[in-house]
C-alpha cells in the first residue's frame, strides 16, 4: 500500500476529505479525512463508495476527431482554427464554452481568460446555473458582493435551522450528520419548507410542506409576523441596511397569516407554529438549496429569506445567517473566477473600472464589452445558428438541461461541439465533431472550493490513463494555438492558482471580499502541501459592513408572482445515491442498489384520478417531450405534484429522461431554470 493522499471528494457542495490509499494498478481504499474541517472523518455513502468508480472502463483514453482517433496537436490545431475562424468571420459572439461545477478552480480559471480576456465574448456559461445562479443574484443585490456569510459552524451554534427546499439528509449527507449531532447535543430545532415529505422532513421537528414556488410568499409573511412581534431590528437596520420605498407596505400586504396559508397550500396551525418558531430563536440559520434556486422567481425567494435575516439582524452572528448550500464540488470555485457569463472575473462585473483592471491585469486584447449567453439562452444560440463552435466540459447538458431534447437538436445543428470528458460514450459526446479525454477524479491535480468558502486541494493518486490530460493544460494548448502564447503559458497548476490569487487581490480597495492574497506566491512544494483554508472571516459580514458603495446592506422588495394553476405539476431532483447523470456513481454496484430506477411520484388522489396503481408504468407527456417512468404512489406526495429523479440518461435506461421533460423558462433575474414546476399529464403505458 503506498502513501495516503489527502483529496477532496468529487460529489457534492459539502466538499468533504477523503484520503485515498492506493493499492493497486487501479485500485485505491477510501477514508474520510479526520483532519479536513468540513467532515472530520465523515463520509457519506457515495464518498464511502468512491473506489468502486475509479476503474477505467469506459474511460476516453484518446483525442477523437468523429469517431477517428486522432493525434493530440491534430485535435488541438482544428479547435483552434474552427474557434479563430469562426471569431474571425462572425465575430467573438459566434463562440461559446459550456462548462460545469466539475472542474476544478485552475480549469476554470484559464477557460474563463480565455474566453472574456482573448475570444472577448462572455459566452461562457456553466451547468452551475442550473444549479445555484439565483443565490448568486440574491447576494449580489443584498450584499453588493457573492458571499456566502456563514459557515458549517454556525449550524452548530444556531438554536434555529430552517432548511428550504433541501432534502439535506440525501443530498448533503454530512452536513445532514453534522445537524443531527448539533440537535442530540443542543437539543437545535429544525424546520423543514418542502413540498414533499422528503426523509428531511421527517425527521424535522415542523415540516411545512408548502405549495411549489410560494416561499416568496411565505417568507414575507414570517417577516410581517416577526414584525408584529416587534422582533424586527430596527437598530441594525439603522446602522447597516437600506429599506428601499415601499419595501414594509409589501410586507404588511402579505401579512394576513390565513391568507398567508391559503395561498401556501398550508395548514394555518402549522404557519404558526413556524412564526412561533421562529420568534422564540433568535440564532437561526436558513439554509436553502434548489427548491428555492431552480425556479422562474428564484433570486426573490432567495431575497425574501435574507430580507428576513437582515431585517431581524440574524446575520454576522454564531448561528445566525441565510445559507446557500452548494450542489456541486466547484460551483463556488467556478464564482469565484468569475466562470458564469453574467461574470467578468474575480467577483467583479462588467463596469469600465472593473473592465480596465481585469484587461490590465491579463494584458487582454480584446475583454468581453458585456455579459454573454446564459446556459438556455447559449444551446438556443447554438440551435438556431448564432454559435458557430460551442466547447463543452465536464458536463452532460443533453441530459441535464432542462428540454434535453431541444438542447440535442440545437448541438447537432450546431456546426462545430468540442466535448471533454472522462467517459467515452455519453449523450453530449455522441454529438462532438472532437473530443477531448480529460484526466478524472484521483488523477486532477487542484483546487475546490466549497460551499462554506473552504479551498481544499484535489490531489492525484493515479496517473492520467492513456492520453488524457488535465482541463487547463487542453484549454491552454488552445489558447496558445490561436496566437496568446504569452497569456497561456503555465506549465503547473500552481502556477495558474496563484495567477487565481494574485487577481482576487489585484487593485482589490477592500470592498471585495474576495481576496486570496494570503494565498499569493505558493510555490509547488507550498501548493502541494496545502490544508484547507476559508476565504474571509467565519461570518464575513460580523461588523455589519457589507459590499455595496456605501458599505450598507440592501432589503430588495420581492412579491410573489402568481402561480399558473396546472392540473399537475412535476418537481425534479436527486436520489441519495446516485449523482448527475449518473457517469461515475453508475459505476458502483452498491450505489446502484438504493434506487435501481427511476420512479415517478404520484400522491395516491392523483393515481386514482388518472386510474393508475403503483408499479404501473405510465407516460410522462410535458409541453416538451415525454417519457415513461414506473409509478410510486406515495402521500409525500402533495396533490397535484409529482416528483421524478434527474439522473437516468439514454445509456442507462429506456425511460426516466426527465431534463427532456423540464421546462426551459427562466428566472429574469438570474437565468436559472425552473425545474420544479414543469405541467404534465400521466397515463397508463
Ligand atoms: Fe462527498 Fe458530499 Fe457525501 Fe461529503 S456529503 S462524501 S462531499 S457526496
Amino acid at each position: 500500500m503506498t502513501r495516503p493522499v489527502c483529496t477532496t471528494c468529487p460529489y457534492c457542495g459539502v466538499g468533504c476529505g477523503v484520503v485515498a490509499r492506493v493499492t493497486g494498478e487501479r485500485t485505491v481504499d477510501i477514508a474520510g479525512d479526520r483532519d479536513h474541517p468540513a467532515n472530520r472523518g465523515r463520509l457519506c455513502s457515495k464518498g464511502t463508495h468512491l473506489g468502486e468508480t475509479v476503474g477505467l472502463n469506459g474511460r476516453l483514453l484518446h483525442p477523437m476527431i468523429g469517431d477517428r482517433r486522432a493525434a493530440w496537436d491534430e485535435a488541438l490545431d482544428l479547435v483552434a482554427d474552427r474557434f479563430a475562424t469562426a471569431v474571425a468571420e462572425h465575430g467573438p459572439d459566434s463562440v461559446g464554452f459550456y462548462v460545469s461545477g466539475q472542474l476544478l478552480t485552475e480549469d476554470y480559471y484559464v477557460a474563463n481568460k480565455l474566453m472574456k480576456g482573448f475570444i472577448g465574448s462572455a459566452n461562457i456559461d456553466t451547468n452551475s446555473r442550473l444549479c445555484m445562479s439565483s443565490a448568486v443574484s440574491a447576494h449580489l443585490r443584498a450584499f453588493g458582493e457573492d458571499v456566502v456569510p456563514a459557515c458549517y459552524e454556525d449550524l452548530e451554534a444556531a438554536d434555529l435551522i430552517v432548511l428550504v427546499g433541501s432534502n439535506t439528509a440525501w443530498c448533503h449527507p454530512v452536513v445532514w450528520q453534522r445537524i443531527e449531532a448539533a440537535r442530540s447535543r443542543s437539543g437545535v430545532k429544525l424546520v423543514v419548507i418542502d413540498p414533499r415529505r422528503t426523509e428531511t422532513a421527517e425527521m424535522a421537528d415542523l415540516h411545512l410542506p408548502l405549495r411549489a414556488g410560494t416561499d416568496v410568499r411565505l417568507f414575507n409573511s414570517l417577516l410581517a409576523a416577526l414584525r408584529a412581534r416587534g422582533q424586527v431590528d430596527e437598530a441594525y437596520i439603522a446602522a447597516h441596511v437600506l429599506t428601499p420605498e415601499g419595501f414594509w407596505e409589501g410586507i404588511a400586504e402579505d401579512a394576513d397569516p390565513g391568507a398567508a396559508a391559503a395561498a401556501c397550500g398550508l395548514d394555518p396551525v402549522v404557519l404558526d407554529a413556524f412564526f412561533d418558531l421562529a420568534a422564540r430563536h433568535p440564532r437561526t440559520v436558513t439554509l436553502f438549496s434548489q427548491g428555492v434556486n431552480q425556479s422562474t422567481q428564484g433570486a426573490d425567494k432567495a431575497n425574501a429569506i435574507i430580507n428576513f435575516h437582515l431585517a431581524t439582524g440574524r446575520i454576522g452572528k454564531p448561528g445566525a445567517a441565510p445559507f446557500s448550500i452548494t450542489g456541486q464540488p466547484n460551483a463556488m470555485g467556478g464564482r469565484e473566477v468569475g466562470g458564469l457569463a453574467s461574470t467578468l472575473a474575480a467577483h467583479m462585473d462588467f463596469a469600465e473600472d472593473n473592465r480596465d483592471r481585469v484587461g490590465r491585469f491579463w494584458g487582454a486584447p480584446a475583454l468581453a464589452a458585456a455579459p454573454g449567453l446564459k446556459a438556455v439562452d447559449l444551446f438556443r444560440a447554438a440551435g438556431d445558428g448564432r454559435l458557430k463552435a460551442l466547447w463543452i466540459m465536464a458536463t452532460n447538458p443533453a441530459v441535464s438541461m432542462p428540454d434535453a431534447g431541444a438542447v440535442r437538436d440545437a448541438l447537432a445543428a450546431c456546426p462545430f461541439v468540442v466535448v471533454s470528458d472522462v467517459m467515452a460514450d455519453t449523450d453530449t459526446g455522441r454529438l462532438a465533431h472532437v473530443r477531448f479525454p480529460a484526466a478524472a477524479w484521483g488523477e486532477k491535480d487542484g483546487t475546490v472550493t466549497n460551499s462554506e468558502r473552504m479551498i481544499s486541494r484535489q490531489r492525484p493518486f493515479f496517473p492520467p490513463p492513456g492520453e488524457a490530460r488535465p482541463d487547463w493544460r487542453t484549454l491552454a494548448d488552445v489558447g496558445r494555438r490561436m496566437g496568446h502564447g504569452s497569456g497561456f503559458a503555465w506549465t503547473t497548476p500552481a502556477e495558474v492558482f496563484d495567477e487565481h490569487c494574485r487577481l482576487t487581490a489585484f487593485e482589490n480597495d477592500g470592498r471585495r471580499r474576495l481576496d486570496l492574497s494570503p494565498l499569493i506566491g505558493l510555490d509547488a512544494a507550498a501548493y502541494d502541501r496545502m490544508t484547507p483554508v476559508r476565504w474571509g472571516a467565519d461570518r464575513v459580514f460580523a461588523d455589519g459592513s457589507f459590499s455595496t458603495p456605501d458599505g450598507r446592506a440592501r432589503l430588495v422588495a420581492v412579491r410573489q408572482q402568481p402561480l399558473v394553476n396546472h392540473d399537475l405539476i412535476l418537481n425534479t431532483g436527486r436520489y441519495r445515491d446516485q449523482w448527475h447523470t449518473m457517469s461515475r456513481t453508475g459505476l458502483s454496484p452498491r450505489l446502484s442498489q438504493h434506487r435501481r430506477e427511476p420512479l415517478v411520484e404520484l400522491h395516491p388522489d392523483d393515481a386514482a384520478r388518472f386510474g393508475l396503481a403503483d408499479g404501473d408504468l405510465a407516460v410522462v407527456r410535458t409541453a416538451q417531450g415525454e417519457s415513461v417512468f414506473r409509478l410510486a404512489i406515495t402521500d409525500a406526495q402533495r396533490p397535484g405534484e409529482a416528483f421524478a429523479p434527474i439522473h437516468w440518461t439514454d445509456r442507462t435506461a429506456s425511460g426516466g429522461r426527465t431534463g427532456r421533460l423540464a421546462d426551459p423558462a427562466a428566472d429574469p433575474v438570474s437565468g436559472q431554470p425552473g425545474f420544479k414546476r414543469t405541467a404534465m399529464t400521466v397515463t397508463r403505458l
